[in-house]
């Protein structure tokens, strides 16, 4: 039976006990008291990765020990390093993950750990809850920004949501600097750069009523998550895709499905499907510990 901790930092750090793929009580969220979107942005580094060792110790039961902790983290990370963060600067460039493990054995955890990035943990939760540990699983995550998760988990950056999907000189929203990237359009916080005089959610709401401006945008904004999903298909081929994050409920899938069927035209590779999944904050905090069972990446 595997006992595992998985800690995500986001907006804050959300951890929780897992033992054998499933949650064991409630998750925690560090800090307690924050409801800033841009709570960590002013954090440095060594604090929050301090904050992701306190979250992770103090989730071992008294007197026990675990078999692997897994943190999760909004990045480019690779072998341990966080090589880049578009969404927490501070971290880019930091020794993620020997500083955490530093960090865990300084307060008496003495434990095998990984680090992975976010969307990557929320496949491997979404493999590991549905007893698809056997297949391969590709995750969209929408939310401030835009993520792309696979398992297994395979060597490469995959950043996926700085996809290219259109060749407009003016689509310049995307946090990371390039032109005309998915998360440009899709992110929350492109969104508000586009929109200076409307909150992303009221975009959504005046599109439904009708708004010229606002529907073209909703579409665009569907169209560009068909066009990066058939470009991973063209390259990795047909399989499952999954869609969730923090605002998802901005998906219809009727209207994803329509303009992938426009853009898949190869028989071969029309045997995919696709599936909305609820937001669910603890889909990566299961899969950054039973990821980091398999995977030591220090
Ligand atoms: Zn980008």
């Amino acid at each position: 039976m595997s006992k595992t901790v998985g800690a995500v930092l986001t907006t804050r750090v959300v951890a929780g006990f897992i033992e054998d793929h499933k949650l064991q009580g409630e998750l925690k969220e560090f800090p307690e008291n924050i409801d800033d979107t841009n709570g960590l942005i002013e954090v440095p580094a060594e604090s929050l990765c301090d904050m992701i060792c306190d979250a992770i110790a103090g989730l071992v039961p008294k007197g026990a020990t675990i078999d692997a902790a897994g943190v999760a983290l909004p990045g480019y990370v690779h072998q341990g390093v966080m090589l880049d963060a578009p969404n927490l600067p501070q971290l880019k460039g930091a020794q993620v993950c020997s500083s955490i493990d530093a960090g865990l054995k300084r307060r008496g955890v003495d434990v095998k750990m990984a680090v992975f990035n976010d969307a990557d943990t929320v496949a491997a939760g979404i493999a590991a809850t549905r007893g698809q540990m056997d297949r391969q699983v590709r995750v969209w995550t929408i939310g401030n920004g835009i993520g792309f998760g696979r398992y297994p988990w395979t060597e490469g950056p995959w950043e996926g949501g700085h996809t290219v999907v259109t060749l407009d000189p003016k689509e310049t929203f995307c946090v990371c600097g390039g032109r005309g990237h998915l998360e440009g359009i899709m992110g929350h916080r492109a969104m508000r750069l586009r929109f200076l005089d409307m909150e992303p959610d009221e975009v959504f709401a005046a599109a439904k009523k009708g708004d010229r401006r606002c529907a073209e945008f909703v579409e665009l904004w569907h169209r560009a998550l068909a066009a990066a999903t058939a470009s991973m298909i063209h390259l990795e081929g047909a399989g499952r895709f999954y869609y969730t994050g923090r605002d998802i409920q901005r998906l219809e899938l009727p209207r994803l499905k329509q303009y992938l069927w426009e853009t898949i035209k190869m028989s071969p590779l029309q045997n995919y499907t696709v599936e909305v999944l609820p937001e669910d904050p603890s889909l990566a905090v299961i899969g950054a510990g039973v990821a980091a069972l398999v995977e030591s990446k220090c």
